[in-house]
């Protein structure tokens, strides 16, 4: 088994998106979320391994001790070039991970250079003049501004960067990338030593041109659009096996407040689908009648999935001070992770969850090791198959809150028929 890309995902959805956009460049991807063990049982075809963990919000030694942890076991089962994949949308609070983690890496492999590649063309996040833009807009004018957790107010990833990173931080414009590859690598081996290199990129034709450039750097870090721009291996086309549908109960699981997931939650109701909002200032004790509620709802209407979500629009956010704010968040989460457990024990056997953090607690709380990836539904969301520490068998797609259509609760089950 060569292993060509080992990558260090800092939330669960970013796994799945960053194993995606490996599958559409056809290369065998697997997400595995216990790397102790799960490192020793991959399949021999393995060419991308993702190794999911739940970093991004976590403190900075913890996210750092992981992260190292992940890309020294990597390093050590042969990865050729390591990745760590972040949000492109640069999810972090100025104390956040992302720095820490590339200076880290850095020194455990004694290394001087990395690139910094949050642009996601597919998803509108490009980065042009070093400022991260959402679909034409900047970052700090988007929704992110107003994100629970990671609020993004700065849209300068330099700026961004060097906030959190001892390691300097270097440039390479959009001008430079267009020049073409040989251009590029030259301009990285001008770089300043040592560096963390942001490099603009507007297409997906430019995140071509940079992972071209950078074939030969041995770490490299982004969000999942870089993926999209390493080579396709010539000997087969790029394919993804389908995943079928199972025979059982539907649910959404939703966690993200962002306004995407806000307009899919309401266009999911629009369709009709019966709905519950978790209670953010109640906790686990709301289990039993989630459960209860979700057994009526699919006795009454067995087709359709329920729908069990925690902001349904802009006010149901409304906790103003950051403590309680904060105690609220882990409250939803922990209680859509115990509830996802409980539902699929009772009978769900398809399930979409929405929201990073979300879907990390929801992996963790089920006990599964590993994912194996299936059909696209959008860009950065794919169905996988999955299988619960209690042997359940299940479809889940995990969706990152700002990603897919306004339909996407809607209409990503036709991707299993
Ligand atoms: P996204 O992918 O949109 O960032 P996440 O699940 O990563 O979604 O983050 C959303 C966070 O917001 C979670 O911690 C969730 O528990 C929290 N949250 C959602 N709704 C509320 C609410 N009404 N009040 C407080 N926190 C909330």
């Amino acid at each position: 088994m060569t292993i060509l890309h080992g990558c260090v995902a800092d939330d669960f959805t970013g796994a799945v998106d960053l194993a995606g956009n490996f599958a559409a460049r056809g290369l065998n991807a697997v997400v595995i979320t216990e790397p102790d063990s799960a490192l020793h049982e991959l399949p021999s075809d393995t060419e991308a391994v993702i190794i999911a963990l739940k970093t991004r919000t976590a403190a900075p030694d913890a996210a750092v001790r992981q992260s190292v942890d992940a890309f020294r076991r990597l390093s050590e089962a042969g990865a050729r070039q390591l990745y760590f994949k972040y949000c492109s949308t640069f999810d972090s609070t100025e104390h956040g991970n992302i720095g820490p983690v590339i200076d880290a890496t850095l020194a455990e492999l004694d290394l001087t250079t990395t690139i910094v590649v949050p642009s996601f063309p597919g998803n509108g996040r490009t980065v042009r003049d070093g400022q991260l833009s959402v679909w034409g807009e900047l970052l700090e004018h988007s929704s992110m501004r107003h994100h629970p957790l990671t609020p993004m107010t700065e849209s300068d990833v330099r700026l961004l960067l060097s906030r959190q990173a001892q390691t300097p931080v270097d440039f390479i414009e959009l001008a430079t990338v267009r020049d073409g590859v040989d251009a590029l690598r030259a301009a990285l081996e001008r770089a300043s030593s040592p560096s963390a290199v942001v490099i603009d990129a507007v297409t997906d034709a430019d995140l071509t041109t940079i992972a071209a450039a950078a074939a030969g750097l041995r770490f490299v870090t982004g969000g999942s659009g870089l993926a999209l721009g390493i080579p396709v291996p010539e000997r087969r086309a790029a394919e993804t096996p389908r995943l079928a549908a199972l025979a059982g109960n539907r649910v959404i699981l939703c966690g993200s407040a962002s306004t995407r997931t806000q307009e899919q939650v309401q266009a999911a109701k629009k369709a009709g689908f019966l709905s519950l909002q978790v209670d953010p200032r109640a906790g686990t004790e709301q289990i039993a009648s989630i459960v209860r509620w979700a057994r009526e709802s699919w006795a009454e209407r067995p087709d359709v999935p329920v729908l069990v979500y925690a902001t349904g629009s802009p006010d149901d956010l409304a906790i103003d001070d950051a403590s309680a704010h904060a105690d609220a968040a882990d409250r939803i989460e922990r209680t859509l992770a115990e509830a996802a457990a409980a539902l699929i024990d009772a009978g769900a056997v398809e399930v979409i969850s929405a929201g990073g953090e979300t879907s990390g607690r929801i992996v963790t709380e089920l006990g599964i090791s590993s994912l194996k990836l299936g059909q696209p539904i959008c860009p950065g969301v794919s169905w996988a198959r999955a299988t619960t520490a209690d042997d359940h068998v299940i479809n889940l797609a995990l969706k990152s809150g700002n990603f897919g259509s306004t339909e996407f609760f809607v209409e990503a089950w036709d991707e299993l028929a």
